[in-house]
């Protein structure tokens, strides 16, 4: 915290928005933040932010903020005490758990939130209620990485880090567009490819830098696996492989050979909609790179091959020897400011805090021992859209949600409110009304970034601050210190104390993650601490050096490219297919940039359509079409757009007007269950 001319003070803290973590300086006058700049010195941005992190900052008190518990009585919501809010929610949770065991509740936790309420919250689920049904907003966009990467390394998270991009030369972008998603990390990427560094972008949708990159393959959307088999097999054919990096690091290469070597490369480029000779020299240009980086995004984790995308990914990499050292690596983009932290943190139904395997008597010992109970549960736990069915079978009674909007961010609207429908109890903690709090029995006010202690963890897994600016609005509370009140009423006591201390908290997980141990508030200083942290406090700027894996040996998987059941079950009777994507000005479900002066600049969702599909069905440029899937329907205007090719759409998702997942579907990746946002065979047509 420091004073400045202006300004009463400044308080140093981390964007709440994307994973790319840029640091802010916000200036508070009487009590109101008043601006956020951009601090030189921090090593993420570099006195660099973006629109939302700079100015969508007026949510915080804007006068829609939750501020008071609320109970739904005769269909109505009613102010009351936190204790009546309190009592209720325990009351209820231990009849449910009593009369259904606990296996009948579930858990969604939030990016949002910070490790450390993550961290509370998942403790409150596997300790307080005795389940291991919990699960956080990764599963709607990277859990194929986390899981892809650690079939292949042992590690799901960046091999590398950020500041690497000076050091690289080439760029290999896999469905993702940085320059709307991470836009300071966008900003550096464009920076190199305008700099001339060789640059590979890989999109259905022909995106800002596509149109700068050295080589674009403008695939069919779904075609991924497909399409980077196709760069394998030019990489084994023209001699590019690395052998010293195969043979001293990794296993299973011989098979992943063969296996390339007998693909049908004419039915392939058929397939991707890309010619064979421009993958052949994009897969040249990548492998001769001294030194290539690969980036991705949701363009390849929300599909139904996402986990096997990103393990080919991994492949790729291993073949050409790009682990290990300064400018290479596998580095997704994580969306969320914290999704990085939320799963290291064991928010998910298989892994517990640090990514060890919930299913295993050793690790539950050692999570009983640390959580000083008895014992912990031992099945794995259901991942959302396995807690929505089993709703709506009757098994799942009651979901206790801290910062999701499952409704609006969930595919196919109406299954998921028949799930909710049928539960008993639904308590959700957020900072405004949302399509779900709508339908819970419990609204807890909860207290914004820029009201409390924590850190969050970037995409590079930099753990930062994130320090208090102003005093929490109305009667909220931090996320953490909710999730200890409950627990309290559970009849499990924190021995951190009745009150939230996040610094109390970080070294209860320093304890518990191994490659926290050196973990503390002290140490994170200015910059952060990029994981694993070892005991003396070093922290670790590059994964895999010398082909150190964490599971001793990289591994490579081959794949066969699989058609979408989405597309073979509904292609016909709906032609056209259907991508999603963000716009820079708003941030998801835009629950926060929809209240700030980023709504004056775009209030709309819109359709980019190649103009040839919507000539031919007598649509003109902006007019509004009807967009319908097996699932649903929604009117959405549109835009002519030559960055989608002629039978492919793309649509945003951040205004509740147009509401896309009443039309998106339930195909997910195969191994995480992720939807497949991605694709979705739809139809549109003229409004009369
Ligand atoms: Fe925030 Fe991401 Fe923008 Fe940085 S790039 S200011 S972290 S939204």
């Amino acid at each position: 915290e420091t004073k400045t001319l202006l300004a009463d003070k400044t308080v140093r803290t981390t964007c709440t928005y994307c994973g790319v973590g840029c640091q802010l300086d916000v200036s508070v006058i009487d009590g109101e933040i008043k601006g956020i700049q951009a601090p030189e010195t921090a090593e993420v941005n570099e006195g660099h932010t973006c629109l939302k992190g700079r100015f969508a900052f007026q949510f915080y008190d804007h006068p829609d903020r939750l501020r008071e518990p609320l109970i739904k009585k005769n269909g109505k919501f009613e102010e009351v005490t936190w204790e009546e809010a309190y009592d209720f929610i325990a009351s209820k949770m231990l009849h449910i758990k009593n009369k259904y065991g606990p296996d009948s509740i579930g858990g969604i936790s939030s990016s949002r939130a910070t490790n450390e309420e993550n961290y509370l919250m998942q403790k409150m689920i596997r300790v307080g209620v005795g389940t291991n049904n919990i699960d956080g907003c990764a599963r709607v966009c990277h859990a194929p990485t986390a899981y892809g990467m650690q079939q292949a390394f042992g590690t799901g998270a960046a091999t590398n880090s950020i500041e690497d991009l000076k050091q690289t030369d080439a760029i290999f972008l896999f469905g993702a567009n940085p320059i709307k998603g991470h836009p300071v990390t966008g900003a550096k990427i464009k920076q190199a490819f305008m700099k001339g560094v060789t640059s590979i972008v890989v999109d259905p949708v022909k995106t800002k830098l596509a149109n700068l990159a050295t080589h674009f393959l403008q695939i069919r959307p779904g075609t991924n696996v497909a399409v980077l088999n196709m760069i394998a097999y030019h990489i084994i054919n023209e001699n590019l492989v690395n052998e010293h990096f195969i043979t001293s690091y990794t296993e299973k290469y011989e098979e992943f050979k063969t296996h390339v070597s007998n693909l049908n490369i004419p039915e392939l480029e058929k397939l991707t909609g890309v010619s064979n000779e421009d993958v052949k020299q994009a897969a040249i240009a990548y492998a001769s790179a001294e030194r290539a980086m690969e980036f991705h995004g949701l363009g390849v984790t929300e599909h139904f091959q996402g986990s096997k995308t990103v393990m080919l990914l991994s492949n790729i990499a291993m073949m050409t020897g790009n682990i290990g050292k300064n400018g290479v690596g596998l580095n997704p983009l994580r969306g969320q400011n914290n999704v990085q932290g939320a799963a290291d943190m064991g928010v998910q139904p298989h892994q517990g805090a640090g990514y060890m395997d919930v299913n295993k008597p050793e690790i539950q010992t050692y999570y009983a021992e640390k959580y000083g109970i008895d014992k912990m549960p031992v099945k794995e736990g259901l991942k959302i859209p396995q807690m929505l069915d089993a709703a709506i079978d009757g098994k799942i009674k009651a979901l206790y949600i801290m910062g999701e909007d499952t409704i609006m961010t969930d595919p196919n609207t109406n299954h998921s409110i028949k799930a909710f429908e049928k539960l008993e109890l639904i308590v959700v903690q957020e900072l405004f009304m949302t399509a779900t709090t709508e339908l819970a029995d419990v609204v807890l006010p909860a207290a914004s970034y820029f009201e409390k202690n924590g850190t969050f963890t970037n995409g590079e897994r930099r753990v930062q601050r994130v320090n208090k600016v102003v005093e929490p609005i109305g009667n909220s509370k931090p996320d953490g210190q909710i999730i200890i009140d409950i627990m309290d009423k559970l009849g499990y006591k924190q021995p951190t104390g009745a009150t939230y201390n996040a610094a109390l908290v970080i070294e209860e997980i320093a304890d518990v993650i191994p490659f926290m141990k050196g973990l503390s508030w002290d140490r994170l200083g200015k910059n952060g601490l990029q994981w694993p942290i070892k005991e003396d406090g070093t922290d670790t700027q590059m994964l895999h050096v010398n082909g150190q894996f964490k599971k001793g040996i990289g591994t490579f998987h081959n794949f066969d490219f699989e058609e979408s059941p989405e597309i073979v079950s509904h292609g016909q009777k709906f032609p056209f297919i259907l991508t999603t994507g963000r716009e820079l000005e708003h941030y998801n479900s835009g629950t926060m940039t929809r209240r700030t002066d980023n709504q004056h600049i775009l209030n709309k969702d819109y359709l980019e359509v190649n103009p040839k599909d919507a000539l031919k069905k007598g649509i003109k440029d902006s007019e509004t079409v009807r967009i319908y899937s097996d699932r649903g329907s929604v009117n959405i205007p549109i835009k002519f757009s030559k960055n989608v090719k002629k039978g492919v759409l793309r649509t945003t998702f951040h205004q509740p007007e147009v509401f896309i997942n009443l039309i998106t579907g339930s195909v997910g990746d195969k191994e995480t269950l992720t939807p497949e946002y991605k694709v979705v065979a739809v139809d549109f047509e003229k409004i009369e």
